[in-house]
């Protein structure tokens, strides 16, 4: 078996590489090149024949030589709310590998829509409550296979110009229908840290996909080395899984931690490029039964903030079968957010969310197993959590 080598994902500069070694005049090349990334980025076409102002002869080219597949939907799932969620199945990259699988979810809102988006197959680390880190890695994913869930995403929402989706279900207002990415998917993006680079310079391009810089999230269990070169190389929004605020807790938690401690994490943090009170960054704080609710973590987290400017997301532990903690008790949970509020994070009350909060996007691929197993709908809980990750202030919701 032979694969088709993918056009998506190629840099500019890759892609006119490519035209030349296919015998595309030298003098040719940019303006072949603008062509090409105009109907792949910006009309989202799937067909290189749509492509009707380059020549036949190159368009018959690039359809013997190279592919613009998206990765292919195994299952698909569009909740009453209109979220919507996918399981995909990515291609094999060796004839003996099965077609390892990824979640990627949409969740609308009135005036915006998210797309959370995973980064590898699996994960190398192995934080406590987290159901991804019980599975090994597969793989990482191709700068092709993270910009192809954002288009497939559009293709499915009808986000390209002229398009139209075949399912309107509480699609935001907005001209775009998917207008934030959240790297919140399976995996540790930062472990991944030149694909999810090129992908999301991709994702930024101006004449391209044309993502706000403001509007890209990436999540990350806190690799010191790493932040900074997301800083300098990438620029996007950055997300903390902070999760306890003393070592030895975090050690357990997030066992990360143990190379690169609280108090380098904060400095990583602190030093992040280009943070003001419009650019924060979010601290992701899964709330744990008697593990790290206490009033005094409340008040330690405020403290350890002081001085980044930052959002806080309680996030609402999402149970698993064999999980080893439990849900802080939506009284525990309010009480911590006040004293979160009170020193300045704001936090809007949310309408209450379904009881079952079985969807963190750390988990997405457990959960979608369960509801093929079960063969139910999302319910809103899916919506809570991931509107949670990609929330822009202090959240919670009521269980
Ligand atoms: N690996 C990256 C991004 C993916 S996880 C990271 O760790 O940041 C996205 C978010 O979901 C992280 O904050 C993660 O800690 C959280 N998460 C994972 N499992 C969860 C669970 N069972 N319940 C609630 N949040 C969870
Ligand atoms: Fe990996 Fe993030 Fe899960 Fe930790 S929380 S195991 S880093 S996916």
């Amino acid at each position: 078996m032979t694969m088709t080598p993918s056009l998506l994902g190629l840099s500019k500069p890759e892609v006119k590489d490519q035209l030349a070694k296919h015998g595309v005049a030298e003098k040719q090349l940019n303006m072949r090149c603008s062509q090409i990334w105009h109907w792949l980025y910006a009309r989202g076409i799937s067909e290189f024949d749509e492509m009707s102002n380059v020549s036949l002869a190159i368009r018959e080219m690039l359809t013997e030589n190279f592919s613009i597949k998206r990765p292919e939907i195994v299952t698909e799932q569009i909740s009453v709310d209109g979220t919507r969620k996918w399981l995909l199945a990515l291609e094999p990259q060796s004839p003996r590998e099965k077609a390892p699988e990824v979640e990627c979810v949409y969740i609308p809102e009135s005036d915006r829509g998210t797309l959370c988006i995973s980064s590898q197959v699996g994960c190398t680390l192995n934080c406590s409550f987290c159901h991804t880190g019980t599975q090994r890695l597969v793989r990482n994913l191709t700068a092709g296979e993270l910009v192809g869930q954002i288009m497939l995403a559009r293709d499915r929402v009808g986000d390209w110009p002229g398009a139209e989706a075949q399912n309107t279900t509480g699609l935001p207002d907005s001209d775009r229908k998917i207008t934030n990415i959240v790297l919140m998917g399976m995996g540790e993006p930062l472990y991944n840290f030149e694909n999810v680079r090129d992908a999301m310079k991709l994702a930024l391009e101006d004449d391209g996909l044309a993502f706000s810089r403001r509007r890209i999230t990436l999540s990350t269990s806190g690799l010191v080395p790493e932040i900074k070169r997301c800083g300098d190389e990438i620029g996007v929004m950055l997300a903390i899984s902070l999760h306890a605020v003393r070592d030895e807790l975090r050690d357990e938690l997030v066992p990360i931690n143990k190379k690169y401690p609280l108090k380098q994490l904060l400095a990583a943090c602190r030093d992040y490029p280009g943070l003001s009170n419009a650019r924060r960054i979010t601290f992701e704080y899964v709330m744990l039964k008697g593990v790290n609710d206490s009033l005094s973590d409340a008040r330690e987290l405020v403290r350890l903030l002081a001085g980044i400017p930052a959002k806080i997301n309680l996030i609402p532990f999402n149970p698993w079968p064999g999980s080893p903690y439990e849900c802080s008790d939506w009284g525990q949970i309010e009480a911590f957010a006040d004293i979160v509020n009170r020193a300045g994070y704001a936090s809007p009350v949310r309408t209450p969310r379904g009881r079952d909060i079985m969807a963190a996007c750390g988990q997405l691929k457990s959960l979608s197993q369960k509801l093929r197993a079960k063969d139910a709908l999302l319910d809103e809980a899916v919506k809570a959590a991931a509107e949670d990750a990609a929330a822009a202030e202090t959240s919670v919701v009521e269980p």
